[in-house]
């Protein structure tokens, strides 16, 4: 295992779109763990595969205990509006207020190859939302708001 160099805002790679991943091998393994030695070093709580310079639908994420590994997902359904404070480890030192859906359903595969969906709330919603947009080169700056609207839910960072 390895620490990866996070590749930081400014580097177009970010802006790329990230390809689908095919083969389920040895080589996606190491690089998972890969991944997820560079997000914990970095004390973060997701990571795509784009960050680190793998232009792959690759994330790692870790929230509230919770570690999973989600590959080529896709969002299946969505609901609710909240908004928060949410930082990038490819932007340090930042953080803005960006609304996400309180619910989500996704669809992915897991590191064998295996299909499987998972609906996630809350915080962890927030997460699997900002590293699957990082695989459409899409930033979190991107859908940040100065102002909150009068009406904004806002959420917590440990629901
Ligand atoms: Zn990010």
């Amino acid at each position: 295992m390895a620490i990866r160099t996070i590749v930081k805002v400014g580097d177009n790679v970010l802006r790329k779109l990230s390809k689908e991943q095919k083969a389920f091998d040895k080589q996606l393994h190491i690089l998972l763990g890969d991944m997820k030695d560079t997000l914990r070093k970095a004390n973060g709580r997701g990571l795509a595969a784009v960050q680190i310079g793998v232009l792959k639908k690759i994330a790692v994420i870790e929230s509230n205990g919770i570690y999973l590994e989600l590959i080529n997902p896709v969002i299946e359904e969505f609901e609710g509006s909240v908004y928060l404070e949410e930082g990038c480890l490819s932007i340090p030192g930042e953080s803005y207020y960006v609304e996400r859906p309180e619910k989500l359903t996704v669809s992915a595969f897991d590191r064998f190859g295996n299909p499987f969906r998972i609906t996630v709330n809350g915080f962890m919603a927030r997460v699997f939302c900002h590293e699957i947009d990082h695989m459409f080169g899409i930033l979190y700056t991107d859908k940040s708001v100065d102002k909150l609207p009068k009406e904004a839910k806002i959420g917590r960072r440990d629901d």
